[in-house]
């Protein structure tokens, strides 16, 4: 038998079966081994029966005394097992299983597993599972696999395919962990890994046996990303620019680029300018300047005469770029347009017309710009903003419409070292890590609630001077148990206070797109005073007039998230403040906003994130970009991905492309791997 034979090469599997496997996503004898429990109950106890006590759920081991009888009561049947184990007895009965009358045999001992009551005076179980005892269980008497099910496939049929085959396959198990890393990193066998995923021979095997699974696949995921890296540089042509003479547009720029951004930059160029098509990351916080970087960029690939794409995730967003890029090129004749699906058709065909004929030097747009119709007539150059809402497929899409285009994949949420080699592990990385001269500090304090209308004073005291104010809650459901400000319940209530003159919107994430975008550009043309709203205004907006953000219930958000919603203010050239509102004043609920106070860097608090809250900030409700794990949990087992990285790191540097004798399984296993269109990893 062969790991990638199909399951009905396996005794008992005919067509029928082989659907029904089929249907939960198992084709192959690999998928069968490689689909994991999705919990698992202990078996392992044996209660004597003398010991049970009604109401409670035990396994025995007892054997059927007298004869099974069936009674018949109208359209019921019930069968009933007299049971005993030498100590107690007890009365097992099953409703409506005919069947089961002729299955017991007199005599023979069984493993019963159900709940226990009393009935006229003896100790009943109802419908108890049931197991004949053997020399090796799979049902009873120890801990038990619970799989995913589908109508027809039960338990028991699982269980049993699946440890008939674990015992037919270990001549096929291959185990492709080099020995020296297994016991440098303590890690169980595969094929002994394999058993005890399925049926673990104790709690301490069952955490052996994971750690070695979840170690596997992580292993493989962090190489596979690194081997891509290493392939676009061995096999793909790119189109190498020439850079002389940028100097034309840095002098248009009505800045210098703060050495943050000259660093990248350089990076950035020298991958354009080599044989290879630039991957690569630009990493820089809220306002460090990456949009003058990508516009550089951009004028490098125009004097190369080639086209530029600007991809950003919203329609606001792209907006944005669109008047940001043509006041800086619209002057010297290079023409920018802006590519959306909102546009009305004819608009659009002009648009997309100049994009074919070349026209259109710089394109700006959303999710529209990858749609099928979209043909460019020269495309050297791919920048995508806020990566991480789009997926590696869609950046593969994009590029695919030039020539092995380089790339520059663009991200304001700083994001943990560790994280970023999963999410980003395919990209060279430039960080920026300055900013721009003379941007003040933004004023951050962490109050209770008893300042709230301290706090609505100085907001109106601002607006009075003509600026503009944000108010975050977490939630737009009410929730009266855990006392969550809703922000509809929110605006109502700033009736009552020194706000109810100023001019209020409201945004969340229950409204419609267009209703948001209405709201958000009265706000930034000045027409609303304060915006109440959930975090849907985390990405994006740009309104240099709002210079406070006060943040409600702020113990509900991670230290990333609260970072990037201070970052809406601090925009323009007012000084401004973010206000932390929470009850919690102890524990680490408050040494996490205390770290807002006293931390102004993203990428030191979305370390310090990690620390606190485990990687789920990132993960959570941004699952977009990551390929699908089997086994492993970002949030748990974060400190074996980070072992994976150290091992991975020194593999890479020692055997970049594992060719040295001792690695080469490592490498036979990966050569079976190619990624998936959804760019996951399949095989
Ligand atoms: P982000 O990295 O968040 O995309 P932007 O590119 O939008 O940041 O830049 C934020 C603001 O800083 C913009 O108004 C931009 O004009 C300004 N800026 C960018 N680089 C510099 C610089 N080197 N010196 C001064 N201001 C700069
Ligand atoms: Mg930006």
């Amino acid at each position: 038998m062969e790991i990638y034979d199909l399951v009905d090469s396996i005794k008992n599997v005919g067509e029928k079966r082989k659907k029904l496997l089929n249907k939960v996503g198992i084709y192959t004898i690999k998928d069968l081994l490689e689909y994991l429990p999705r919990d698992y109950e202990d078996r392992s106890v044996i209660t004597p029966l003398s010991e049970v006590k009604p109401e409670g759920e035990y396994t025995v081991k007892a054997r059927v005394m007298s004869g099974t009888e069936m009674l018949r009561k109208g359209r019921f049947t019930i069968v009933r097992a007299h049971i005993s184990d030498g100590d107690g007895q007890a009365v097992a009965v099953w409703f409506n299983q005919p069947y089961l009358k002729n299955f017991f045999r007199k005599g023979s001992e069984y493993y019963f597993t159900g709940s226990f009551s009393l009935r006229n005076g003896r100790l009943t179980l109802a419908s108890p599972d049931y197991e004949e005892v053997k020399e090796d269980n799979i049902n009873s008497g120890r801990i038990i696999p619970k799989y995913h099910l589908t109508k027809d496939l039960g338990q028991k049929l699982l269980r049993k395919l699946i440890s008939e085959t674990l015992t037919q396959c270990v001549p096929c198990i291959k185990e492709f962990i080099p020995e020296y890393i297994r016991r440098e990193y303590s890690l169980a066998g595969r094929t002994e890994a394999l058993f005890n995923i399925h049926f673990p021979e104790s709690r301490e095997k069952f955490f052996a046996a994971r750690r070695r699974l979840v170690f596997e696949e992580l292993l493989i995921l962090q190489l596979e990303l690194l081997r891509i890296k290493g392939e676009i540089k061995r096999t793909k042509t790119g189109i190498p620019f020439k850079f002389s003479d940028a100097d034309a547009i840095l002098d248009r720029l009505p800045f210098r680029l703060t050495e943050g951004q000259e660093e990248a930059l350089s990076e950035i160029t020298e991958d354009m300018s080599g044989e290879y098509p630039m991957n690569r990351l630009l990493q820089g916080d809220v306002g460090s300047g990456k949009t003058a970087v990508a516009q550089i960029c951009a004028y490098i690939a125009y004097t190369n005469g080639a086209q530029t794409a600007v991809m950003a995730p919203t329609d606001v967003l792209a907006t944005q770029h669109y008047y940001t890029f043509s006041e800086l090129f619209g002057r010297i004749g290079i023409e920018t347009v802006l590519l959306k699906s909102s546009l009305a058709p004819k608009e659009k065909k002009k648009i997309k017309e100049m994009i074919k004929d070349g026209s259109a030097h710089i394109v700006i747009g959303t999710h529209a710009l990858i749609q099928n119709g979209v043909e460019f007539k020269e495309l050297g150059l791919v920048i995508t903003d806020e990566q991480h809402r789009f997926g590696v497929n869609q950046r593969k899409k994009l590029a695919s419409k030039g020539k092995n285009p380089h790339t520059l994949v663009m991200s304001a949420t700083p994001i943990p070292r560790t994280l970023g080699l999963i999410l980003y592990g395919d990209l060279d990385i430039s960080t920026i890590r300055t900013m721009p001269a003379g941007r003040k500090k933004i004023d951050t304090s962490f109050v209770d609630s008893s300042y709230r209308d301290r706090i609505y004073r100085f907001i109106l005291k601002n607006i009075n001077e003509g600026k503009q104010a944000y108010i975050v809650c977490p939630s737009i459901e009410e929730n009266s148990k855990t006392e969550l400000a809703s922000v509809k319940k929110y605006a109502l209530e700033l009736e009552n206070t020194c706000l109810r003159n100023v001019r209020r919107g409201l945004v969340h994430g229950k409204m419609k797109s267009e209703e948001k975008q209405l709201v958000m550009k009265e706000f930034s043309e000045g027409n609303i005073d304060v915006l109440i709203a959930t975090t849907v205004i985390e990405v994006g907006i740009n309104v240099p007039r709002a210079n406070v953000m006060l943040i409600e219930n702020a113990e509900r958000f991670g230290l990333s998230q609260l970072h990037q919603l201070r970052g809406r203010v601090g925009r323009g050239e007012y000084k401004s403040y973010c206000i932390l509102v929470s009850d919690k004043k102890q524990g680490e609920t408050a040494e996490r906003l205390r770290t807002m106070v006293n931390n102004s860097d993203g990428f030191d608090l979305s370390e310090k994130d990690l620390e606190l809250r485990g990687p789920g900030d990132f993960f959570g409700t941004r699952q977009h970009g990551l390929p699908e794990l089997k086994i492993a949990n970002l949030y748990r087992d974060i400190d074996i991905l980070k072992e994976v990285q150290a091992l991975c790191e020194r593999l890479y540097a020692e055997d970049r492309f594992l060719e040295r004798e001792e690695n080469r399984p490592l490498k036979e296993r990966l050569d079976e791997f190619f990624v998936g269109d959804d760019g996951g990893l399949t095989v």
